[in-house]
């Protein structure tokens, strides 16, 4: 349970530290930037749908056009070749057919290459091109049709006797506008000319177009796809439905083989001939262009998604995090002491100055606190050492000074002397003058002896009771000086009737050392306690020095 829950914390923790303030404001700026990022994304998607609807409309239309001009040229040459064999049959009836039909022909226009009339034998009486008078043509197909028929015929692909040229060949025959000698008009088409038109398809990435004839060669294509004529056309199967027969009886509208493999294939019959213009789209390589177009939009939707939440983790580490570092670590110093450490207003965000100045006046404040600390500690610390009856120093201000005093002596090997000095007979005195006079005592006495330590510069302490104590930097005369203190508090005559000495006396125990590891500053108080007792056993109002032997090795024995 206890496990579990540690565990807990932890994850929060963990938790609290991925989601920092760095994570909240990039989870912020991807709140606000995602619904724009949707809505441009779907927008992009849109615009593919609708350029590549539009690509495909376009080049619909186009090839529509394309095939409309196609059917204008076959009829241009239609009516070209009605009106000649109109003009032919009315001359030859007085005998001027090719003479009235070559003055009249029109070699202007751009889609005809030359015209030539043969007759019902099929032998070219005249022609626009000298090199076809003579020729047979009986065989040709498109001869035969325009006989049989009785109407206007387009034929195939075919190569020239003469000029070896690919070319289509038109032909109409006389007899069917007239009933006199039958003879056949027959028009050299311009492919170049049919190609020229297709230009408005040329160019274009992943569209293929060709007029394409009866077996399926190749009659026109555009300027950029010419290599094209006169080869078989490698176009996908043709629709179904669409013989190529019924293609000439009546106009049909243009239409698209179902899309399949990526590829839609337009159809547009050409009206009166086996002939259909074909145009191939890959609409991949179409929409090549408009993806690549989508995804350069892309990239810069991206880009700028990227700049913004760089820009939103950049503004929280500029105004958020690094303000927060700086003063964290101004906090940390001060904590550690560095009483003069302040928050630098300057480099802070205009939000964070506030708190900037009460952190700083918080730290002022704290500064002058501890320094009163301070003071009133340096107060009390002397305060307890200190007392207050004797005026003297108390046993625990005497005892760090004697430590002070032995580590002092120690490093100078010189000795320490120690005088302790008790009131004789003081609970008697008590007993009858009271305790008030017995205080007034122990403050005259302590009077004394800090005229006695002051005069020789030793250090004079109540180390309790009706017990005093001085501490000698010379302990050569110690004796002496014990001799000084008994018979100071002996001149105070202070009267005291319990006593065999009728006045306050006091007994002295003197001791001194030089200070040595082996021994501590307990054993000089010892020997001069031993001494006070001996002072004491001898009567009182005395002085014993402690007569040790002096040496390292032994450091303080008692001699008695
Ligand atoms: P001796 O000569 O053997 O030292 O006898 P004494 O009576 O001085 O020794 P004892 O230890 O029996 O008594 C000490 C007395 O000192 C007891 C106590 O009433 C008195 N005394 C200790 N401190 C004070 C003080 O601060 N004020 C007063 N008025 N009396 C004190
Ligand atoms: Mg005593
Ligand atoms: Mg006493």
């Amino acid at each position: 349970m206890k496990m579990s829950r540690v565990g807990l914390n932890r994850k929060k923790a963990k938790l609290k530290g991925i989601f920092g303030i760095r994570a909240r404001l990039v989870l912020l700026a991807l709140i606000l930037v995602g619904p724009l990022m949707v809505e441009r994304i779907r927008s992009l998607e849109d615009t593919r749908v609708k350029q590549v609807t539009m690509a495909s409309s376009e080049l619909a239309a186009l090839a529509e056009r394309t095939a409309a001009s196609q059917r204008e040229i076959i009829s241009s040459v239609e009516a070209v070749l009605k009106s000649s064999a109109y003009i032919h049959a009315s001359a030859s009836r007085i005998g001027r057919g090719c003479a009235t039909l070559r003055a009249s022909l029109r070699v202007d226009l751009p889609s005809i290459r030359m015209l030539m009339v043969a007759g019902a034998d099929g032998i070219v009486r005249c022609s626009t091109s000298a090199i076809f008078v003579g020729t047979n043509i009986s065989d040709r197909a498109y001869f035969k049709r325009a006989i049989e028929t009785h109407d206007f015929v387009v034929s195939d692909f075919l190569v020239g006797r003469q000029t070896a040229k690919g070319t289509i060949l038109a032909a109409y025959p006389v007899s069917a506008i007239d009933g006199g000698e039958e003879a056949v008009v027959v028009a050299g088409l311009n492919l170049d000319w049919m190609s020229g038109v297709m230009g408005n398809l040329a160019g274009r990435p992943g569209v293929t177009a060709a007029l394409v004839d009866g077996d399926g060669t190749v009659l026109a294509a555009p300027p950029d796809q010419m290599e094209l004529i006169g080869r078989p056309f490698s176009a996908p199967a043709e629709p179904v439905g669409s013989g190529v027969n019924d293609l000439g009886a009546e106009e049909r509208a243009f239409f698209a083989e179902p899309p399949a493999n990526n590829r839609a294939v337009y159809f547009a019959p050409i009206r009166g001939t086996t002939a259909r213009l074909v145009v191939a789209v890959d609409e991949t390589k179409v929409s090549a262009g408009i993806n690549r177009d989508i995804r350069t939009a892309y990239l810069q939707l991206f880009l700028v998604c990227f700049i913004v939440l760089l820009g939103a983790l950049i503004a929280a580490e500029r105004l958020i995090v690094k303000p927060i570092n700086l003063m964290t670590e101004v906090a940390q110093k001060f904590g550690q002491g560095d009483w003069s450490a302040r928050v630098c207003r300057k480099q802070l965000p205009s939000e964070f100055v506030p708190l900037a100045r009460a952190f700083n006046a918080m730290a002022a404040h704290l500064v002058e606190r501890e320094r009163g600390l301070v003071a009133i500690n340096n107060r009390l610390t002397v305060m307890a050492s200190i007392d207050v009856l004797s005026g003297l120093a108390n046993r625990r201000g005497f005892q760090s000074r004697l430590d002070f005093e032995w580590m002092k002596a120690e490093q100078n090997g010189s000795d320490v002397g120690l005088l302790m000095i008790d009131v004789d007979h003081f609970k008697p005195f008590n007993d009858t003058y009271g305790h008030p006079e017995g205080d007034a005592c122990i403050s005259r006495i302590g009077e004394t002896l800090a005229a006695i330590a002051n005069e020789i510069g030793g250090f004079a302490a109540r180390y309790g009771g009706e017990e005093f104590c001085l501490l000698l930097a010379e302990a050569d005369r110690a004796s002496e000086v014990g001799e000084m203190v008994r018979s100071a508090i002996a001149h105070l005559a202070i009267p005291h009737q319990t006593s065999i000495f009728q006045q306050v006396t006091v007994s002295v125990g003197v001791a001194r050392t030089v200070p040595h590891p082996a021994n501590a500053p307990r054993d000089l108080i010892e020997a001069a306690d031993a001494a006070l007792y001996a002072a004491k056993h001898r009567g009182r109002n005395a002085v014993v020095e402690h007569g040790f032997v002096r040496g390292s090795d032994s450091g303080l024995s008692m001699a008695s």
